[in-house]
């Protein structure tokens, strides 16, 4: 078994992402991404902090608008208005999920495609699927970044998404298509879920259970990549799969922590450059 080690890749992925914009700087061209927090949930404080971090360490300058929970719907969709008309600012980014009153599509839908540095736009995730350039969801792309920087060849390859959501698992599977893996997408509904993920060359888990796949859901040999972010019964964060018990029957595992989640907010990094290269049209 070998580790895929997110915070290792991650770390290496920012230095060239660092190099690329100072290349940009020296050229006259800074980047700012723009973070809309609405409300105080505590988890999104802490991912936007995470965010505002990742945004110095590569260069990046990052605008942080903090607005009240009760903002009205008007009020966010003129601010999203303003930032998308503010050419100061590349990429565009609103902490979800949203307070219940606020309309979460609509607000992602208001965004510039050009400046939907998330790729939750609906064009941007139409882009991705009939295989035109745009921005992709950070933590599937972050993905297939871990499996190429690990060696891991996906083409001809039987790959199982569990978990089916807008942000992760339905990109996800487009992504190993792209990558020309065969592959199938489970789901809640699915029927004899071990048999269908004991199929699978590659297994990338994103369904938020903690450690409910155990070794009967794993080929021997698999490459597992995990996505959870769960909390065990002591508190501690834990992903899908149930690490220590799996590990040993898998070639290539990532952990939770440590994994995938460093890599989503690098990607985040890397679709703030693109934005600024797609609307310099460099
Ligand atoms: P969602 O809750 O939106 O989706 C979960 C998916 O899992 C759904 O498609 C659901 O099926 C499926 N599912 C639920 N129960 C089962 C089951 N028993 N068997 C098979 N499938 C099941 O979650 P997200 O996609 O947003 O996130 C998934 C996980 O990834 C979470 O733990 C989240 O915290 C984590 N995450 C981590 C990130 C990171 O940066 N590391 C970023 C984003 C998410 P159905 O559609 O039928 O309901």
């Amino acid at each position: 078994m070998k580790l895929i080690d997110g915070k290792a890749i991650s770390k290496a992925v920012r230095e060239e992402l660092r190099e690329t914009v100072s290349d940009l700087k020296s050229r006259g061209i800074e980047i700012t991404l723009a973070v809309v927090l609405a409300g105080d949930d505590q988890a999104s404080k802490v991912y936007v902090r995470n965010k505002k971090n990742a945004c110095e360490e590569v260069g990046i300058r990052s605008l942080e608008i903090l607005l009240p929970a009760d903002v009205t719907m008007e009020e966010l969709i003129a601010k999203i208005d303003e930032l998308n008309s503010d050419p100061d600012v590349n990429g565009i980014l609103v902490q979800l999920p949203l307070p219940d009153h606020l309309d979460e599509s609509a607000v992602i839908r208001r965004i510039s495609p050009l400046k939907d540095v998330d790729g939750f736009h609906p064009e941007n995730v139409g882009a991705l699927s009939i295989g035109l350039p745009g921005f992709v969801s950070c933590t599937p792309a972050g993905i297939i970044e871990l499996l190429k920087r690990s060696g891991i060849e996906a083409e001809g390859k039987r790959c199982v998404v569990v978990g089916r959501s807008n942000i992760v698992g339905k990109p996800m599977a487009i992504l190993m298509l792209r990558e020309n893996a065969t592959v199938t997408v489970a789901h809640s509904r699915t029927k004899d879920l071990a048999s269908v993920t004991s199929e699978a060359d590659i297994l990338i888990t994103a369904v938020g259970k903690a450690k409910m796949f155990g070794p009967e859901y794993i080929k021997d040999g698999a490459v597992v990549i995990d996505c959870g972010m769960n909390r065990d019964e002591n508190g501690k964060l834990c992903g899908d799969v149930d690490f220590a018990a799996c590990c040993d029957k898998t070639s290539f595992i990532t952990p939770v922590p440590g994994g995938v989640g460093p890599m989503t907010v690098t990607m985040l990094m890397k679709n703030c450059i693109d934005s600024v290269r797609i609307q310099n049209r460099i």
